[in-house]
């Protein structure tokens, strides 16, 4: 199959191709188009002409064409999960369960609006809110989650009535190629565009003048740059970025239990989710245990290739963070302990043993900087009060976890941790009612949820006297 860029409704080639590759073997197994600066100008400028019909239909109108998106990507499922394996490295479960989930966020954001808002009314006039779209938004999404993270863009923006222009990570471009080419049979041309790039446009995107808001998923660094580059217009800005959350486990838990949930936190899609646990604090009395526990977890996991059933933990996605994340293995193993994994599994592909580390400093590399991998710290502590200060020094503060049998001491830990999301004995529940975002360096503003949705809108005040004199 060709994968195509998405410019005004036509599915077209790119100047140049792109070779993309699979994590599990690390060869080149399709090429997709790759655009270059005249087709993103198309583009833009093609969401930019499509945008005042698309904002004027109703909003029924765009809900019923987002149901026809969300039939369309559920009649080729199949495809979609294989796909996102291949070209991302999970396994096929964790696959579908994302396809899944974006189906379930098309037609939920389809169905949300926001009608004009009485603020009062009195006898001499009245104040209304409109909720207003704001033009062409630009949705750059990461490489771990290529579908999901996009569609929690495409489906609340589309709804509001915006415009869009869609550009994957260069390391995952297909599923969003192909969501491209669902997409050219249903929207109007240019309501939807698809760039593929080889992370060498994203900087024209985010200072273009035509383009109202960037959505932006993706590292910190790179959220730094986008904002700077956003300045320039004044653009609306979403930025979901890295994360560095801790998994506080409190003295009162069976560590038997909570451990595989600990694990999961950590290890989910290979370690490489923003909100997965970075870090993990335990009491000094449960601290032998737990290691010795999640250490015989990393050991049981079954690491391999995403499409063979069974598998628990697929590749790291590209060859960039696979060098990344073995570097920092090798840094913890000259200050703590590797109690399991600690090094790359020798086939092709990049496969990281699940790898557990102790008694490192709060200072040390894989506790202080987000790993992005397969790899955790598990660091010990003494009183809740040393804990929460330790979990805090962070310039992230994105999510986090609590685990004890008493939810009301989850609750009081929760409330004192500096982050956007805390869960109590449970990890990544993310309704698409509830908004999601991060604190300090993790980012700006929401996504999902109606706060989500609300951030593609401009907010304008009608305030009306009756009389005009
Ligand atoms: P990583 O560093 O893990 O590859 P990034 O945060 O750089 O992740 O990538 C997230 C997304 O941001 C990708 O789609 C990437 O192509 C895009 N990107 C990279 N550089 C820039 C930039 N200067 N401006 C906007 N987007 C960018």
């Amino acid at each position: 199959m060709a994968y195509k860029l998405l410019i005004d409704g036509n599915l077209v080639d790119g100047a140049s191709t792109l070779d993309v590759i699979n994590p599990a073997n690390g060869t080149v197994f399709a090429s997709c188009a790759r655009a270059d600066e005249a087709q993103l100008e198309q583009a833009v400028a093609a969401a930019k002409r499509a945008f005042p019909a698309w904002a004027a239909l109703s909003h029924a109108e765009r809900r019923d064409y987002l149901n026809r998106l969300a039939d369309a990507v559920q009649a080729r499922e199949t495809e979609f999960v294989e796909l996102l394996t291949r070209e991302q490295g999970k396994p096929l479960p964790q696959a579908k369960f994302e396809i899944a989930g974006s189906i379930v966020a098309l037609r939920y954001f389809g169905e949300q609006s926001f009608p004009l808002e009485t603020v009062r009314e009195t006898e001499d006039g009245k104040i209304l809110e409109q909720r207003a779209p704001l033009g062409v938004v630009a949705a750059i999404t990461p490489w771990n989650f290529p579908v999901a993270l996009l569609m929690i863009k495409v489906a609340p923006a589309l709804s509001v009535g915006n415009t869009m222009i869609a550009k994957p990570a260069p390391t995952t471009p297909l599923t969003t190629a192909l969501f491209g080419e669902v997409a050219a049979k249903i929207l109007p041309p240019g309501v939807f565009n698809v760039i593929i790039d080889a992370n060498d446009l994203g900087g024209k995107i985010t200072s273009h003048p035509d383009v109202a808001k960037v959505a932006f998923t993706g590292s910190t660094p790179t959220g730094k740059r986008v904002m700077q580059s956003a300045a320039g217009t004044v653009k609306r800005l979403t930025l979901e970025l890295g994360g560095n959350d801790a998994a506080i486990v409190l003295d009162d838990v069976n560590v038997k239990e909570i451990a595989p949930k600990v694990f999961n936190a950590a290890m989910l899609n290979a370690g490489q989710v923003c909100l997965a646990a970075k870090r993990i604090y335990a009491p000094r009395s449960l601290y032998d245990a737990l290691c010795e526990e999640l250490a015989k977890l990393a050991r049981e996991a079954v690491v391999d290739d995403g499409v063979h059933q069974g598998t628990q933990i697929g590749p790291v996605q590209n060859k960039q963070q696979y060098e990344k994340v073995l570097d920092l293995i090798e840094g913890a193993r000259a200050e703590g302990k590797v109690l399991a994994g600690g090094s790359a599994v020798q086939r092709d592909g990049y496969f990281i043993q699940p790898t557990v580390v102790r008694d490192l400093s709060d200072d040390a590399p894989l506790v202080r900087e987000e790993q992005f991998g397969p790899v955790v710290p598990v660091l010990v502590y003494d009183s809740i009060d040393e804990v929460i200060e330790r979990v805090n020094d962070s310039e992230y503060g994105l999510g986090g976890t609590v685990w004890t049998d008493d939810p009301d001491r989850g609750l009081q830990v929760a409330l004192r941790i500096q982050s956007g999301t805390v869960w109590v004995n449970k990890h990544l529940d993310m309704p698409f009612d509830v908004s999601f975002g991060g604190a300090k360096q993790s980012g700006i503003g929401r996504e999902s949820g109606i706060d989500g949705m609300k951030e593609y809108t401009q907010l304008k005040v009608i305030n009306i006297a009756n009389k005009a004199a």
